[in-house]
């Protein structure tokens, strides 16, 4: 089985990212800028946070933190995003999520200008998206568009079962991969015997968040299996997917590991979603 190595993929994507840093850099004095926007003390995201501003760094991309307290008042953070989307030197906006019961991330995500979406993910830019339009697209399904275009797995022809139908996820790979010709069945909680799905596709991207769902009695033989699930407390508590990984081997074609499959994509892309609206800001 080809282990499709999100490490190793994000690894080339960030190497391919540093020249076009370095461009952008020369031709407006200032390098691609990355301001992530954080409301409280949750501990898992101060370390998201943390890493995507080291991860920035690390290419040459600037990232500032606006870390507010857990009492912000919805209207003060309306404000703080209305500021970063009128700084000219800010040229992405993420708001790390989740935010504290009695922040709407529905406004929040009204809020953040298009032009400086980097996580591609708040209504006017999914309606891009989904116009087939896109300023920039979703980091997690894309960055497992990426996956397999590295590994020069064309999905032309084949049949794809998306599990899951969150905005985040679900709805938008299944968008993807429709736009790169595959023929795609789109499955949620609500669908009748899954399995029946997932047995009969060459290729099924699983996202339903639910630790170790899937194994290799639910897949066909020599299927391609992409597991977005991320648990923090699987077998022995370590990180785990919505797929029985171990089952796999010998089995599927091709499959993303977890920790080390998708994850490490979600930030490569936001990563390139910045270098791009930067990039588009300037007109370059
Ligand atoms: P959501 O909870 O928003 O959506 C889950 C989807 O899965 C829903 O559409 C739900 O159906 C469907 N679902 C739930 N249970 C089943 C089931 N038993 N059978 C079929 N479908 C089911 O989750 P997200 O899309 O935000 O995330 C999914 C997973 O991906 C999570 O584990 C999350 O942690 C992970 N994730 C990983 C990322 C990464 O970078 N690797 C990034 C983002 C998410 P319904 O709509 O009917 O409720």
């Amino acid at each position: 089985m080809l282990i499709l190595d999100g490490k190793e993929v994000s690894s080339s994507v960030r190497s391919s990212l540093i020249p076009r840093i370095a461009d952008f850099k020369n031709k407006t004095g200032r390098a691609p800028h990355l301001a992530v926007v954080i409301v409280g003390e949750d501990s898992a995201s101060q370390v998201y946070v943390r890493n995507k501003k080291t991860s920035c760094e690390k290419i040459g991309m600037t990232s500032t933190i606006h870390a507010l307290p857990t009492e912000t008042t919805q209207a003060e953070l309306t404000e703080m995003i209305q500021t970063l989307n009128n700084d000219g030197d800010v040229d992405g906006i993420l708001v790390q999520f989740p935010l504290p019961k009695h922040l709407s991330s529905h406004e929040v995500l009204q809020t953040v200008s298009p032009l400086k979406d980097a996580d591609g993910l708040t209504y006017a830019s999914l309606g891009y998206f989904f116009a087939g339009a896109p300023i920039v697209k979703p980091c997690t399904p894309e960055g497992v568009m990426t996956i397999l275009k590295h590994y020069k797995i064309n999905v032309e022809g084949l049949n794809a079962v998306v599990v899951g139908r969150s905005n985040i996820v679900g709805k938008p790979m299944a968008m993807l991969l429709t736009e790169a010709n595959a023929t795609v069945t789109l499955c949620h909680s609500k669908t009748k015997n899954l399995s029946e799905y997932t047995k009969k596709a060459d290729l099924v991207v699983v996202a339903a968040g639910k630790a170790h769902m899937l194994g290799k009695d639910d897949f066909k033989k020599d299927a391609i299996v992409i597991d977005v699930g991320m648990h923090g407390s699987g077998q022995g508590g370590k990180l785990c997917g919505d797929v029985r990984f171990a089952e796999l081997d010998g089995w599927a074609k091709a499959a993303t590991p977890v920790p080390g499959g998708v994850g490490p994509m979600t930030i490569t892309t936001l990563l390139e979603n910045t270098c791009l609206l930067a990039e588009k800001r300037a007109g370059l």
